[in-house]
């Protein structure tokens, strides 16, 4: 009797002493916010909320909440629940950017909720997030949600700049080709070009980490990005033997390759949370998103038309429709020009090469999106 209640007080002195208890909240709440920031996937949070009660309480902080980075919300579509949801609500509410923009996204194309996900993208662009920037500009561009009529050419092209600015890449190749095809604001071919040269270059320097951009919109040559590499550019049938080779059913992931324009191989980029949600949650719908609409071409999008005809299409041969310039830029690369024009009448070179002005293949090859 007597050891035992000496055995519960030495366990008390020692649970007293734990130096983890010690540690006052302000710090266990900073040490919170870096892991939600940084967590690579959604378990990396949760098993962090469930493995104390304190960490559970301090976890949903605000000021951890606030921190929430984009990996965090890459919830699967099959997962998808009124607790995920009532998350997100939680994270939009105590102030982070990155739940604005996911929910938003979801809210707008998954749950049909035009008016809540639209202003939720529009909160988290007001703190310049480039990627609701360049999705508020696909809106207008689109008119998505509205008539035909509720295109606002002239309001994508200004967000778009913004998000151009930031230096968002598929922001950069849209307002490029709306520069060089005036559309939306007044043609400027040569402004257009050179920022269709930006974009290919940020890609192809995006897959190279060692090789530093300058700011945004510099006017240099496509050269100066190039410091150092050594690229060897592949003819039309090179890349197709090589992209059915490396890249069997051109579908997207890690090992899969994309061809710059410049003819050299370069990874194809995830898709962002928010995209492979709706991938994967029009996919578990059959890849139909009612009657009349249809998806956007581009395998790493997943938007889908909100009426019919609202995406354009490609004028060559009109059979896939995208939601924006950079979506068919993508789907150019990593597929379409192998499916769009026959093999045989390809020209040699029809990509515009480094220090030729890096002109897009789809426009080279007569492949332009057209109103539908
Ligand atoms: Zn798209
Ligand atoms: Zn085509």
């Amino acid at each position: 009797m007597i050891s035992r209640k000496r055995l519960r007080y030495s366990h008390k002195i020692e649970e007293k002493s734990d130096p983890f208890e010690g540690l006052p909240d302000d710090l266990v709440v900073c040490i919170l916010s870096k892991i939600c920031s940084s967590a690579t996937c959604p378990s990396d949070f949760i098993s962090v909320l469930i493995s104390c009660k304190r960490f559970n309480r301090l976890g949903l902080n605000r000021l951890v909440l606030s921190k929430a980075g984009a990996k965090l919300f890459a919830i699967r579509a099959k997962n998808w629940s009124e607790s995920a949801h009532r998350f997100l609500k939680q994270c939009v509410s105590a102030g982070s950017v990155e739940a604005c923009y996911f929910l938003g996204m979801i809210r707008f194309y998954c749950l049909e909720n035009r008016g809540s996900g639209a202003s939720l993208m529009a909160k988290a662009a007001i703190r310049s997030h480039a990627p609701a920037l360049y999705s508020l500009a696909v809106l207008q561009f689109n008119g998505s949600g509205g008539s035909r009529s509720d295109k606002d050419l002239r309001a994508g092209v200004a967000i778009c700049a913004r998000a151009a600015y930031l230096g968002h890449v598929d922001a950069i190749r849209e307002l490029g080709h709306c520069l060089q095809d005036g559309y939306g604001v007044r043609q400027n071919i040569a402004e257009g070009r050179r920022l269709l040269v930006q974009a290919n270059a940020r890609e192809l320097a995006s897959a190279f980490p060692s090789v530093t951009l300058s700011p945004p919109c510099p006017r240099s040559s496509v050269t100066s990005y190039s410091g150092g590499l050594h690229l060897h550019r592949y003819s039309n049938a090179e890349q197709q033997i090589m992209t059915t080779t490396l890249c069997p059913g051109s579908g997207l992931g890690s090992g899969c390759v994309l061809w710059s324009d410049y003819g050299c191989i370069v990874p194809v980029p995830e898709p962002r949370p928010e995209n492979q949600f709706l991938i994967e949650w029009f996919g578990m719908k059959g890849g139909d998103p009612g009657p009349g609409l249809r998806m956007c071409s581009h395998s790493g999008c997943g938007r889908p038309e909100t009426r019919p005809h609202e995406f354009r299409r490609c004028s060559a041969c009109g059979a896939v429709n995208y939601c924006s310039r950079g979506c068919q830029a993508h789907d150019w690369k990593l597929r379409h020009k192998w499916q769009c024009t026959p093999a045989e009448v390809w020209p040699n070179e029809v990509v515009g090469g480094v220090g030729h002005g890096g002109v897009l293949v789809g426009q080279g090859g007569g492949n332009e999106v057209v109103g539908s």
